[in-house]
């Protein structure tokens, strides 16, 4: 029987933002298609960036406590050996069991999921090739396809000497040397990975500051505490040019006009993504892009062509698959008559480093920008009972909240386990809470959320443990 190719919705990528709002799409009663070019659905998050990542940060931190963290607990343990081929097998495993949970979550759902290529021919038809070759009509379309990394004309990816994120999830032996290039939290997670397993990490940072989003204070603790882990650093400073050999590569990084040539067994070119619209056909039909190649929006995701919507990494914001998510789930929603919405104050980052550095809300920085009145508390780490008894001491949580009102406008813990923290200042911000709120809500002891409280009580010079 020939398929129906006639749908309410045709989503165009399978990541966290597309089959979210498919799934979401599909419980509001539409008849829908998700088209991916890939076998595996999940999108970069799941395929080659938030899962696999986690997965080699988490197997190479038990690596390294086993190696050297274990004595101060009393244990004693000798012949600790990498299997590094058992390590990444266990991450292709994982990312394999959940790639496998979204195609049957589209299943479950009667979501159609076709392969291919998608490509717009109008606003309503869906033409699909290099996979299946079909022909879909539709209602609506929703663009969530998402981002690619950034290529340097000065160091140009070939996959095995200067790599991204992608390779350097899976190099089969640990390198000896790696340079890294850019200090966001992909730059930082992988090199921590590695760092963890063996290999002698170099940063370099364009900017004067590591993690350029985040509160600068924080940022700079997070960069000690790296160094102390034996990654070094260089700031304010642009690698220009590489030149590749059998046995590696020798870069030309210049800082301050002082150029200097450095040595690396891979370089990791980790300076950003940008959206992925190729062949996609969406300038053709009328969908307007900014300067930055991003598809323009309006407050319900539409873009510039009426029933022709996009989210995720392809639109405007950070580039987050939790992002993604919500404003999947917001433009089905909105599609459907209901009030979609996204609560762009509200969106967690967090860098998965050890500690993690986790935010919410504005930084200080930012703050002081907008000209804000407000008060901030701290709180650190090393006064925490559950931090000592782990002996995770490092790092502290911040908190800023508006001097006049009292309401929470940002939340930054650098420490272990921030990235499940900062869930507690996710909620607390939606509900616009105060720090007095949380100063008032009673934290299981002894637990690390404790220093949330503490430092909500800083706001006000009354923390109870300092
Ligand atoms: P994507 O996940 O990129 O999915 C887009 C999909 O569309 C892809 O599968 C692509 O194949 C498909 N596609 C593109 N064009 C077409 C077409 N024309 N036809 C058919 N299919 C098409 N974010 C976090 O929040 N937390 C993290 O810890 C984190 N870690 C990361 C680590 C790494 C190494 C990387 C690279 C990224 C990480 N990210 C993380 C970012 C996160 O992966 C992205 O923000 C997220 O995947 C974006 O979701 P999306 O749905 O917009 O796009």
């Amino acid at each position: 029987m020939a398929p129906n190719n006639d749908f309410d919705l045709v989503v165009i990528g399978s990541g966290p933002g597309g089959y979210m709002a498919a799934i979401r799409a599909a419980q509001l009663g539409m008849r829908v298609a998700c088209v991916e070019k890939d076998q595996a659905p999940g999108g970069t998050c799941l395929n080659i960036g938030c899962i696999p990542s986690k997965a080699m940060l988490d197997s190479s931190e038990r690596f390294h406590v086993a190696k050297s963290g274990l004595a101060a607990h009393g244990i004693k343990v000798s012949g600790v050996e990498l299997d590094l081929p058992t390590m990444l097998s266990r991450k292709d495993r994982v990312v394999k069991t959940l790639t496998s949970g979204v195609s049957g979550l589209l299943k479950k759902h009667k979501i159609e999921r076709v392969i291919g290529i998608g490509r717009l021919t109008s606003p309503t038809t869906v033409e699909v090739t290099g996979g299946e070759t079909r022909t879909l009509t539709t209602k609506k379309v929703l663009i969530a396809t998402g981002s690619a990394p950034i290529a340097l004309p000065a160091l140009p990816f070939d996959g095995k000497r200067i790599v991204c994120s992608t390779e350097a999830l899976a190099f089969t032996s640990v390198p000896k040397t790696m340079l890294v290039v850019g200090a966001g939290a992909i730059g930082l997670e992988l090199g921590s990975v590695w760092a963890r397993l063996g290999t002698a990490v170099h940063v370099v940072e364009f900017l004067d500051r590591i993690v350029p989003g985040m509160d600068r204070k924080m940022g700079e603790a997070l960069q000690k505490l790296l160094q102390k882990q034996g990654i070094t650093f260089q700031l304010q400073t642009t690698a220009k040019a590489a030149k590749v050999s059998q046995t590696g590569v020798t870069v030309t990084l210049e800082s301050n006009g002082v150029s200097e040539q450095r040595e690396a067994e891979v370089v990791l070119v980790a300076v950003g993504r940008r959206p992925y619209t190729e062949g996609l056909g969406a300038k053709e039909i009328g969908v307007e892009l900014d300067a930055k190649g991003r598809i323009v929006v309006d407050a319900h995701f539409q873009t510039k062509v009426p029933g022709v919507f996009a989210i995720g990494d392809v639109i405007a914001g950070p580039m987050l698959a939790h992002k993604a998510e919500e404003e999947g789930v917001a433009a089905v929603e909105s599609m459907a008559g209901q009030a979609g919405h996204v609560n762009y104050e509200a969106i967690p980052s967090v860098v998965y480093t050890a500690p993690e550095l986790a935010a919410v809300g504005i930084t200080e920085e930012q703050a002081k920008e907008r000209g804000l009145d407000i008060r901030i508390g701290t709180f650190p780490f090393l006064a925490n009972g559950r931090a000592k008894a782990m002996g995770e001491t490092d790092g502290m949580v911040k908190m800023i909240a508006d001097a006049k009102t009292d309401r929470v406008l940002g939340i930054h813990i650098l420490g272990a386990r921030a990235s499940d923290m900062i869930a507690e200042a996710v909620v607390a911000m939606e509900f616009y809470a105060s720090s007095e709120d949380i100063a008032r809500s009673s934290h299981a002891h002894p637990t690390m959320p404790e220093a949330i409280k503490e430092a909500a009580l800083a706001v006000h010079g009354r923390t109870l443990n300092l």
